[in-house]
């Protein structure tokens, strides 16, 4: 009797080490991470990169994240639905590129004369940004983060002298979403192109003109090789949010302490990657500046134009359905109220400085 209670005793020992030992294993998570970019590509890739490492070692290896670049599962332009899915825990990529789901989807990256990367981020951590984010994405079995920024976008890259809107008419533009939509508006021609195509149909004319991110990205592609004049501001993108998608049930799979880890990650990679970029947009700046390329800014009159027609999109835009009109408003009404709290501050400093 008293030797099948210790048997029993130890069983039970042995059995609940076996337990311990299974909930730690699987306690333990390998996660996959798809993106819209080449593996460490500048910015944007490396910014995935380093996700993905603050991930895994933040958690002490209870996720650890393996990165994969455009193509290497999915095409850039599928990451969206493959997380979705749960083909990949995590995504790293750019809202607008999923308009086609929803056209709110554009207020969480960038509208053309939307918020500057300071702004969106008051927007999305301080107003409604990231709530209605998260009602958009529900749908989707998704759960987004802002996971990087670009900053403010250079206007791009022509062979001719834009001096009013005509001189927009006929052009050839490669200028994705709703920058897009815009030029369209103006009398041009709007083109969809992958960045590792830009170069060459630029080279060849197959477009007249391109727009990519800034000097630092554009340098990388050589295009102050195939182009006379480097335009300014980037109307069109203003500062895109480069967004973090996690699947939903993987999310909630999640004990808490671990969901604050990837939110944290995200944060961190959303100010790293925005310092990345104005750091080396400057150095590549310079090295522009040495080339035989002009840097000219757009003329008042055709922003003006240019804003005017964006404004009208916008709102077109919002009759799509409630939540994008509920977006819309949050994201307009708040570009509204900041602009006189920026009038006064980071604008009226940098005209001193
Ligand atoms: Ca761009």
């Amino acid at each position: 009797m008293k030797r099948r209670n210790f048997l029993n005793t130890l069983l039970g020992l042995i059995a609940g080490t076996v337990v311990s030992k299974k909930s730690y294993a699987l306690d333990r998570r390998q996660w996959k991470m798809v993106t819209s970019w080449p593996k460490n590509f500048p910015g944007l890739g490396v910014g995935a990169e380093n996700l993905a490492n603050l991930i895994t070692k933040l958690s002490n290896n209870r996720i650890t994240v393996r990165v994969f670049g455009a193509n290497e599962i999915v095409p850039p332009l599928e990451v969206f639905d493959f997380v979705s899915q749960g083909g990949a825990e995590l995504g790293h990529s750019g809202a607008y590129y999923w308009k086609g789901k929803s056209p709110a989807c554009q207020f969480f990256s960038s509208v053309p004369f939307g918020l500057t990367p300071q702004e969106m981020n008051a927007w999305l951590y301080y107003d409604d940004g990231i709530r209605l984010w998260e009602k958009l994405y529900s749908r989707f079995n998704l759960i987004p983060r802002p996971a990087g920024n670009t900053g403010v976008q250079m206007g791009g890259w022509f062979n001719k002298e834009i001096n009013s809107i005509n001189d927009l008419r006929g052009l050839k533009m490669r200028i994705p979403g709703l920058g897009g939509e815009v030029l369209a508006k103006a009398g041009g021609i709007p083109v969809t192109l992958p960045g590792a195509e830009i170069f060459t149909a630029l080279q060849t004319g197959a477009i007249d003109a391109t727009e990519w991110v800034g000097p630092y990205n554009d340098r990388a592609f050589g295009l102050y090789k195939v182009a006379k004049y480097y335009y300014y501001p980037g109307w069109h993108e203003p500062g895109p949010s480069i967004e973090c998608i996690i699947n939903k049930d993987a999310y909630q799979s999640l004990p808490e302490d671990l969901k604050v880890i990837v939110d944290t990650a995200c944060k961190a990679v959303n100010i790293d990657m925005l310092a990345d970029y104005t750091a080396k947009n400057n150095i590549a700046l310079n090295f522009l500046k040495s080339t035989n390329i002009e840097i000219k800014k757009f003329p008042d009159d055709v922003l003006k134009t240019l804003r005017e027609i964006s404004d009208s999109i916008l709102s077109d835009i919002s009759s799509h359905d409630e939540i994008t009109k509920e977006i819309y408003l949050s994201f307009t009404e708040f570009r509204d109220n900041i602009n006189s709290w920026t009038e006064i501050s980071n604008k009226s400093y940098l005209n001193i400085r």
